[in-house]
């Protein structure tokens, strides 16, 4: 539209200029239709980029208004200052209403992006609760540091294990009736291969039902021909088909402990358990042991300590009764050490086991297991 007006109205008037006052008349026309035809334009632009567009349409060199400018020259002299001016009053009136218009627009859009960014007072603000171990990890991490100071070290083993490393190393073949004690899974068939005949058909890998399991490894990795000493714990999750209830988990952790030595003895593990049991439950701390029975270990005890509510008084903690089981131990059985690579004459060990979650719930006094399992932030943020 804009090019039709301008080739119209500069290129007509080539011929000799009439009257001044009708070619002037053509120009203030040609002006005011111009006007209008801003106002209309810029009316209907709504976006900042649209503006641009038109004002060069009208306001650019090639532009609407410049178109006009060339009319001059058509005119008489007399006429010429006059149309100048009518021109410059038209520049100047559309550049306002770009002005205007843009001034318009340009406080809209910021209205609009205020109002995408509107940031809401009264909105609680975002907390960044900080991280802490699970009161299991921090029972694990206790342990371990009270055992290093005892001298043990330290290390991890598999969940998955097999049968012979569970069962048939600690004295338990397929027939053995401890095994029912131990609700297994079994996984899949093992690699045979894997591990001398002579030791027994390993059929089944399975999920550790005890971190016991460790014990034939960590003497097999202490180095050659058993000539080493050896003290080690280890820790982590054990599996069993246990129904869950406010005492047992299908998951659960147990802390273990092992020491082959040329001098250990069962007063050694008297006192290993003594000094640890004083570092989780206070110096008063007292411990006893009863005979009792592991496949893996003899004479094998459990262990008690004074309940740390009462101090052996009674209470409910301790059912009244003062103490509190804590772990089970032993002497190692001399097969084990042998099949460990130890020659049995000149090496004894010791073992000791202990469930964290039992640990967990006597240093806090917790009454139900399912508390540690359950993710309650509310519950977790207290430790
Ligand atoms: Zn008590």
């Amino acid at each position: 539209m804009g090019t039709d007006a301008m080739t119209t109205d500069t290129t007509a008037p080539t011929a000799p200029a009439g009257p001044a006052g009708i070619d002037l008349g053509a120009l203030e026309a040609e002006a005011a239709r111009i006007r209008a035809e801003a106002e209309r334009q810029l009316a209907a632009v709504t976006d900042l980029s649209a503006l641009d567009a038109v004002r060069n349409e009208l306001l650019s060199k090639k532009g609407l208004v410049s178109g006009l400018v060339k009319m001059i020259g058509t005119l008489d002299a007399a006429a010429r200052p006059h149309a100048g001016k009518v021109i410059n009053t038209l520049r100047d009136g559309v550049e306002a209403l770009y002005t205007a218009r843009r001034d318009t627009l340009s406080a809209a859009a910021l209205d609009a992006s205020l109002k995408a960014a509107a940031v809401d007072i009264s909105m609680p603000g975002r907390r960044t609760l900080p991280g802490r171990p699970h009161p299991i990890r921090q029972t694990q991490a206790e342990l371990v540091s009270i055992f290093s100071r005892l001298g043990y070290t330290f290390r991890e083993y598999r969940d998955v294990e097999t049968e012979f490393h569970n069962f048939d190393s600690l004295q338990q073949p397929d027939w053995h009736p401890a095994r029912d004690m131990h609700d297994t899974y079994y996984v899949s068939p093992a690699a045979g291969a894997a591990y001398p005949l002579d030791q027994g058909q390993y059929k089944f890998n399975l999920l550790r039902t005890h971190t016991t399991a460790f014990e034939l490894q960590a003497m097999a990795a202490r180095g050659g021909q058993g000539t080493n000493p050896l003290r080690e714990v280890t820790t982590g999750r054990c599996y069993r088909r246990d129904a869950v209830d406010a005492r047992h988990s299908a998951v659960f952790h147990q802390f273990e402990g092992l020491a082959i030595t040329e001098d250990a003895s069962f007063a050694e593990l008297k006192w290993v358990l003594l000094q640890a049991s004083k570092q989780l439950f206070g110096p008063r701390t007292q411990i006893r042991l009863r005979p009792s029975y592991f496949p893996f270990t003899t004479p094998s005890a459990e262990v008690d300590c004074t309940c740390p509510s009462c101090h052996g008084k009674g209470c409910r903690t301790c059912s009244q009764t003062g103490w509190l089981e804590i772990l089970g131990c032993g002497m190692t059985r001399p097969e084990i050490v042998e099949l460990g690579g130890y020659d049995s004459t000149k090496f004894r060990g010791f073992a000791f086991g202990m469930g964290v979650e039992r640990i967990a719930m006597l240093v806090w006094d917790l009454d139900d297991i399912r508390m540690l399992y359950e993710n309650d932030v509310a519950f977790l943020s207290q430790f």
